[in-house]
């Protein structure tokens, strides 16, 4: 069937990404009850796809769907996985973390928010430090690449030590998953979660969890802190249904259907090459306009640029945000409390000539309001 074209949009925000048009059409499709057989059948497909990206054992691993944001991952992660007077150890270096632990002051839950250098990689070393005075703690939390600053984080052996003093060990991987490579087991990762519309370049309002199928089985005796939000409940109705508890995004399904389709064509190293070359791309273009990055290079996760914003008294970054809005390239602010920066991101379906176009029209967009290229700190 023949579409009518869309506005290609190029979003260097960190997700939404932008799409591919068979993405965006894939969710035109006759109106349907997603509680028919035909959309159950492909949801069990996908289900299992989503723990394949990974690479889990489906005999070990599952996926767990939710209708929401990302952040409805955390929620369920947090609440449902930390058994009766046990503690859940958050490692937070930045605002995804740190969301985590907002969540569990939220649910009265007993933690230990342990506080990091949002500009390093957390410290593997301290976090033993800690688990080791804490016999009590039962799952470590972290993130794997803080999207607000565009900082990476030593999954693999936090998860080794995690796992060394018998915590589970749960990593949001939101601005990772269909990125950069992870294998479940391999990284230590008993539960991980992202959102259809980052990784997968797919529609907003699909979120799941790929989580070890014995301990989700076994937080079924633990006690329940949220209702819609519940990663047991949630997993035993598929189980036993085939669908998910509530009303699923039926649109956002059949778009994230497309979206795997197109991942699995592309594969996985490939699509990393990519992401790596536009990051390349934007650090270089940025580093050449004079602006800083926030991350060292060593210790950026290849998906996020963080420029601080320059000492000129011309710069006005919504103004510049506008300019280039207006010529069809989306930049974003930062999400650090002591430093004013701006992030470029490499997400979506978009590569180096892209990039090209965009630093044309910012370099234009300084100069048009008077900022000193290179630009002054
Ligand atoms: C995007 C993102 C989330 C989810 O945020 P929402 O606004 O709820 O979609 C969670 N963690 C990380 C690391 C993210 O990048």
């Amino acid at each position: 069937m023949e579409y009518p074209k869309v506005t290609r949009n190029v979003l260097l925000n960190p997700g939404p990404a932008t799409t591919t048009d068979t993405v965006k059409y894939a969710q035109v499709v006759p109106d349907i009850c997603p509680r028919e057989k035909e959309f159950g059948d492909l949801m069990r497909q996908m289900k299992d796809d989503l723990v394949k990206v990974v690479h889990g054992d489906l005999a070990k691993y599952t996926s767990v769907m939710f209708c929401g944001s990302g952040t409805v991952n955390i929620d369920a992660c947090v609440s449902s996985l930390v058994p009766e007077g046990k503690k859940i150890l958050v490692l937070n270096n930045g605002a995804y973390s740190a969301r985590a632990a907002e969540v569990c002051e939220y649910y009265h839950m007993d933690h230990i928010n342990e506080k990091f250098s949002i500009t390093e990689p957390l410290d593997v070393a301290r976090a033993e430090a800690v688990l080791k005075a804490n016999p009590d703690v039962a799952a470590v939390y972290c993130c794997h690449h803080e999207t607000g600053t565009g900082l990476v984080n030593p999954i693999r052996e936090l998860g080794a030590v995690a796992h060394k003093y018998n915590a589970i060990f749960i990593v949001d991987t939101t601005s990772t998953y269909a990125m950069r490579p992870i294998d479940i087991e391999k990284d230590n990762i008993d539960f991980l979660m992202a959102s259809a519309q980052k990784g997968l370049m797919s529609m907003t309002g699909l979120s799941f969890v790929v989580g070890n199928r014995k301990i989700l089985n076994e937080s079924k005796n633990y006690p329940t802190r949220s209702y819609y939000c519940h990663l047991y409940t949630q997993h035993k109705f598929f189980e036993e249904k085939g669908e998910m508890h509530f009303t699923p995004p039926v649109q956002t399904v059949y778009a994230t259907k497309q979206a795997l389709i197109e991942y699995f064509q592309v594969g996985e190293q490939a699509k990393w090459e990519r992401h790596q070359r536009v990051w390349r791309a934007l650090l270089d273009g940025i580093t050449k306009l004079g602006f800083k990055s926030l991350i060292p290079e060593e210790n950026q996760s290849r998906l996020v640029v963080s420029a601080i914003y320059p000492k000129d008294p011309n710069w006005d970054f919504t103004k510049v945000h506008d300019y280039c809005y207006e010529r069809g390239f989306t930049i974003y602010p930062g999400k650090v409390s002591d430093t004013s920066t701006f992030r470029l991101c490499s997400l979506g379906t978009i590569d180096a000539p892209d990039i090209k176009d965009f630093f044309v029209v910012l370099e234009e967009a300084l100069k048009h309001y008077k900022i000193q290229v290179p630009v002054r700190y």
